[in-house]
This record gives C-alpha cells, sequence and structure tokens, in this order.
C-alpha cells in the first residue's frame, strides 16, 4: 500500500516494467497527503476517477526507436469533471494499445492537443481517425497544435493533409461502416506566446511556446479544480516553461539520457549523439527546472529506461534536485487530487479490445462506393461453397444446433462450447450386406453449383 511522504526517500531499488517490475519508478509514490490509499498497482476498471481529480497515465513514454517496452510521445489526461473529460497530448506509436488497456472508451477520446509534429508524436494519429473508427467511435475528433512561421508546417496544414493522405481508407469506410468519427476539425495555437487556448467545462488548457527544432513547439498546463498538471513536449530547458508551471502539482518533462549514455544504449558515436541529446535536456538539466518549479512530483519523460541506466538518472537528478521526482515507463498513472500527488504503475490486459461508451453523433451511414466491374470476373465465390459445404454437413448432423440451411451458426468459443454435440443417424452409416452406403432417407438431392466435392454431389 502506498505510504504518505513529502519529501525523497532513500532511493528504492528500481525494476522496470518489461523486467518484471510492478511499480513506478519514483523516489516516493506520493508526494503530499492523500485522501485515499491506492494500491501499487493500478488496475483498470477497480479505480474510479474521483471527483475532482485529474488522472495523467503515460500511454508512451519512448524514444523515436519504437521498442516492445515503450509507446513514443503520449500523454492520456482523465477529468473527474460531470462529463469525465478526456483528452490526449501526443498520439506516438503504440499509444492506443496502451489506451485499450486502460478500458476508458475510445468515443471518449475527442480531444487531441500536439506538442509537436515529430513523427514519434503523430504516429497513432492516424490509429485514432482511421482505425478507431472501425472499432466504432462515432465523433469527429477536436485537434490543437502550434502555428508556425510557415502555415505549411502548423497543425492545421497537418490535420488536412492527413485526412488527404487517408482518403484511400476514409473513402473505403464509407458506405460501410460509420465513418463520422475518421473527422477532424483542427485549432492553430499562437507558436510564440502564452494563451489560455480551451476553457470548457471547469477545465482550462493553456499553450506555451517551447524550444525544439523549429518554431511551432509547444506544451500545455491543465488545471482544474484546483489541481493542475503540466506537460513540457519536447524542449531544452526554456524559461516560458518555467513561468507556466509556477505552482502547479505535477511537471512532466521531457528528459534524455546523458550523451555518453546515450550513445551506448543506442550504439551511436559520442559526437551524433551529442547532437542529438542537445546538452539540453538531461536528467541534470531537467533537475534544473523541477527546481524552479518545485511542483508536488516532477516527473522525467521521453526518456530511455535501460537496466543499467535507471539508477544513473535518479543520480543525476538528485544532483538538481531533492523533491519527489518519478521517471515515466508506459502505463505510470499520476493521481493528482487535492493536497496530494500519487504514482503508481497499470497493469493491463494485453489483449483487452477498445470499449465504447456514449457518442454526440448519430448513426448514419453514408453511399457506398461502387465496386469495380472487373471483381465481378475475378473474385472467388467462396460463398456459395462454404454454404454448400454447410448443406453437406447438415446432410449428415442435422440436429446440430444452428446446421440448418440458411441458420447462423454459433462461431463465438463459448457458443461452440455450449452446442449439444451432433447425433449421430445411424442411418447415415450403415452399409448395406453388398457395402454400399444406404442412400440417406427423407432428402431431397441439393442443387448445387460449385465445384466443391461434396457427399450431397452423390
Ligand atoms: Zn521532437
Ligand atoms: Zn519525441
Amino acid at each position: 500500500m502506498i505510504t504518505a511522504s513529502s519529501g525523497a526517500r532513500a532511493m528504492p531499488t528500481f525494476t522496470p516494467v518489461y523486467l518484471g517490475g510492478a511499480a513506478a519508478l519514483a523516489t516516493a509514490a506520493v508526494a503530499g497527503s492523500p485522501r485515499v490509499d491506492r494500491d501499487d498497482v493500478f488496475v483498470p476498471g477497480i479505480e474510479a476517477l474521483a471527483e475532482g481529480e485529474i488522472r495523467v497515465t503515460i500511454l508512451g513514454s519512448g524514444q523515436p526507436w519504437l521498442t516492445k517496452a515503450a509507446a513514443t510521445g503520449s500523454v492520456l489526461v482523465e477529468i473527474g469533471n460531470a462529463q469525465r473529460e478526456v483528452m490526449v497530448f501526443d498520439l506516438g506509436s503504440g499509444s492506443l494499445a496502451n489506451f485499450s488497456g486502460l478500458q476508458v472508451p475510445a468515443t471518449a477520446l475527442k480531444k487531441v492537443f500536439f506538442t509537436h509534429l515529430h513523427t514519434d508524436h503523430i504516429s497513432d494519429y492516424l490509429t485514432l481517425t482511421g482505425s478507431c473508427v472501425k472499432a466504432g467511435r462515432l465523433d469527429p475528433v477536436e485537434v490543437w497544435g502550434g502555428s508556425s512561421n510557415k502555415p505549411s508546417r502548423g497543425i492545421a496544414a497537418f490535420v488536412e493533409h492527413i485526412q488527404a493522405a487517408l482518403a484511400w481508407d476514409f473513402v473505403g469506410i464509407a458506405g460501410n461502416i460509420l465513418a463520422s468519427g475518421a473527422g477532424a476539425t483542427a485549432t492553430e495555437v499562437p507558436y510564440g506566446r502564452t494563451e489560455v487556448i480551451c476553457d470548457r467545462n471547469g477545465v482550462t488548457i493553456t499553450s506555451f511556446p517551447v524550444i525544439h527544432v523549429l518554431n511551432g513547439a509547444i506544451g500545455f498546463r491543465v488545471d482544474f479544480a484546483g489541481q493542475s498538471a503540466v506537460s513540457s513536449g519536447e524542449t531544452t530547458p526554456t524559461m516560458p516553461f518555467v513561468e507556466v508551471a509556477q505552482g502547479c502539482d505535477l511537471l512532466i518533462h521531457e528528459t534524455v539520457l546523458p550523451p555518453k549514455a546515450f550513445a551506448e544504449v543506442m550504439g551511436l558515436p559520442i559526437e551524433l549523439a551529442q547532437c542529438i541529446v542537445n546538452d539540453g535536456h538531461t536528467p541534470a538539466a531537467a533537475g534544473i527546472v523541477f527546481d524552479m518549479v518545485r511542483p508536488a512530483m516532477a516527473a522525467m519523460w521521453h526518456c530511455h529506461v535501460t537496466e543499467g541506466d535507471i539508477d544513473p538518472v535518479f543520480a543525476a537528478v538528485a544532483g538538481t534536485y531533492s523533491r519527489v521526482v518519478a521517471l515515466c515507463q508506459d502505463l505510470t498513472v499520476f493521481n493528482v487530487t487535492p493536497g496530494a500527488v500519487g504514482v503508481h504503475q497499470a497493469t493491463v490486459d494485453p489483449m483487452q479490445q477498445a470499449i465504447l461508451g456514449p457518442s454526440d453523433t448519430g448513426r448514419k451511414i453514408g453511399p457506398r462506393v461502387p465496386t469495380p466491374e472487373w471483381w465481378k470476373a475475378s473474385a472467388i465465390d467462396w460463398q456459395s461453397k462454404i454454404s454448400c459445404a454447410e448443406r453437406a454437413l447438415a446432410a449428415y448432423a442435422p440436429h446440430a444446433a444452428g446446421s440448418r440451411h440458411g441458420e447462423r451458426r454459433p462461431h463465438t468459443r463459448r457458443a461452440r462450447e455450449t452446442r449439444p454435440p451432433p447425433r449421430v443417424r445411424h442411418d447415415r452409416v450403415e452399409r448395406r450386406r453388398d457395402g454400399h452406403r444406404n442412400r440417406p432417407r427423407n432428402r431431397r438431392p441439393v442443387p448445387c453449383a460449385c465445384r466443391v466435392r461434396t457427399r450431397h454431389h452423390g
């Protein structure tokens, strides 16, 4: 059980999830005085979102080089308001697989905020609009992201071009499934100044500029019911970030391994590693920013979590920051509640499918695109062959559940298991004394156009 603590304690032994660890990687499991105790392990569907809570779950914690252990950049925020709003900050590769595991309704995910448009932060946006719609998402997505000094690099152009690039997918699903969830609208956020960009249902989102590669990279602060969480996106230590983050409860800052460790993990020359790391967002640098803000809980994100580097990362950040700090993995969960921020680690069913909830959009299927002419001549008529095979089966086990022609047979494992065993028709297997089978009684020849050789063809 998590115990209260207001400061750092002796370094625990850190074991990452992919090596069997179950607890979050943090110098303390809670900062402040929580009103409820929480287990070390977060089990989806068990721990309800509390009134007034901001629950932050890391959907993607890793680097652009995707691994089984870590999806790429994405942070989920659930709001404990009446609407139980859900929003996501970035959608990197693999992040929606983690989202499904959390059993949060996919229909509730309608707000997407992009910190910047590096591929490791946007890849699963295609999954959300192109694939989750096939799971039953009905509402269009609202997208916020940075403008840029060149319009072609802003979020509006990105959304428009992704919609155009997915034409094959979106045109194809029209008429087959409910395609409204594939739609998206974009709102550009000023890249050069801090601004409140969304204020609804008691939730205020503020964006601020950060220094990362090009104009258009931003970070976000979420305020709700007196609680707050800030995500830097990717940035070198930046003053607007420090200013906006003042007084926040949870501060998530991009952190990268120091160049030497980075070079060893990636197998890169030290010069190239130095260039990528850019010396700005190492654990020591993140600690300097944490100390300028002094949040209830600080978190390092977007960092390699490799077995040999965890202790050095915590040691490095301890050199510049002495309060509670966590190192994010996929599915690290932060509970931001009045008077306390807790951290624990979710465990999910890897086969959990996306679940659905209510939608604002009605169910309306559009017209279907005509199928190409050449398909008629080229398609294999498998359905009539299946039909013939089923009729053949019915002829030999006519009382098996659902075996009559035209009746849907049970396909689920449970249905198959509960189906009564087929009754053996001895008249089908009796043989005449001369060795020939009896002709089945009470059975008319079944006309069939297929070429499948089955017993009913005689
Ligand atoms: Zn980036
Ligand atoms: Zn990134």
